[in-house]
């Protein structure tokens, strides 16, 4: 398929694009490299630069390219950030995605796939947890995501605009080209990795007082080319609908750092700190529905296996990508 990838540029993107064309599909990047890397996407795709904010260059992109699908990964993802700057979410996430969802409606995309998130839940009631919990955001990011998913299901009944929304849990690890590297690096692991590889002194542990068993919040990490797989499942024509993808472990952040220093064999020194604002405890995914209407299987269900991915990434870009 021609497929529009917005945000290709980025981490989550970057993978993606990497295996959609691995099988065989013919990618257009759109990204404004505002987060993302030129040098993250992948030389076989073509790569235009622009922001979801200019209309008709997103409707004008999208026609050009002849786009039958659509891969929606360009927004802003820092829980913390949209506590400082809710504004800077919902412009981007919700008002900027509006132009695509438009643009797609008007192509006459016949499939539309969206990156959510697990932060559209809120505090959950319920662990792990499946598709069918209360969508109740505890801050703006996911709020802006759950605004787009509402469009999503009215674009669909109004539209017909056949979607699948991927509510994401905490994607980690790298391929063997692509890996993640943020200007300004707030997620746990690459954080880790920065001690191990002596680039940093010391890491954060973010609240020991949570109600978990050693006090520190629990994700669910799943790997990057797991999560690139699904949306190529997504593809398919009937697949529609909202699906959890993670592995269904949690780890505590202190157990992600023990990880991280049995993969690369060194110590790595950690501060507690006071709670980030906006984290809820324990985020844990029940991903049935996507191996059973996908038919997805993940390869790295591991923890210590996609942390031995992201170190050898690494390892191999200690200054991650050099644009
Ligand atoms: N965290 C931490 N130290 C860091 C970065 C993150 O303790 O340097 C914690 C954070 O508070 C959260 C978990 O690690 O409980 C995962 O955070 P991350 O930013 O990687 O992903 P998020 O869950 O916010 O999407």
């Amino acid at each position: 398929m021609n497929v529009f990838v917005t945000g290709g540029a980025g981490y989550i993107g970057s993978v993606c694009v990497e295996e959609l064309i691995n099988a065989g599909h013919t990618v257009t990047v759109f990204d404004n490299l505002s987060e993302g890397h030129r040098s993250a996407v992948d030389p076989r795709a073509r790569f235009l630069l622009g922001d979801l904010a200019d209309r008709e260059l997103v409707a004008r992109s999208l026609t050009e390219a002849r786009a039958e699908a659509v891969i929606h990964f360009a927004a802003h993802a820092l829980v913390g950030e949209s506590m400082q700057n809710p504004g800077k979410y919902f412009r981007n996430n919700v008002a900027n995605g509006l132009n695509l969802l438009d643009a797609a409606v008007a192509a006459h995309v016949r499939k539309f796939v969206f990156s959510s998130t697990c932060a559209t839940y809120g505090v959950p009631e319920q662990m792990p947890m499946d598709e069918t919990l209360p969508q109740r955001p505890v801050n703006p990011y996911g709020e802006s995501k759950l605004m787009f998913e509402r469009m999503l299901q009215w674009y669909q009944q109004l539209h017909g605009l056949e979607f699948v929304a991927f509510r994401y849990f905490n994607a980690a690890g790298a391929s063997k080209k692509f890996g993640e590297h943020h200007r300004v690096e707030t997620h746990l692991i690459p954080n880790v990795l920065k001690v191990a590889l002596g680039q940093k002194e010391q890491c954060d542990i973010f609240g020991t007082n949570y109600p978990t068993l050693d006090g520190t919040c629990i994700r669910d990490y799943i790997h990057i080319v797991d999560l690139a797989q699904a949306h190529i499942l997504a593809l398919a024509p009937g697949k529609q609908g909202f699906f959890n993808l993670g592995n269904g472990s949690g780890y505590s952040v202190r157990e992600v750092i023990q990880a991280c220093e049995r993969v690369s064999g060194r110590s790595i020194k950690a501060v507690e700190q006071p709670r980030r604002p906006g984290d809820p405890p324990r985020l844990v995914a029940a991903a049935d529905k996507a191996l059973r209407e996908l038919d997805w299987r993940p390869k790295f269900p591991k923890l210590e296996d996609i942390v031995a991915t992201a170190w050898d990434w690494h390892r191999r870009h200690p200054q991650g990508y050099r644009d």
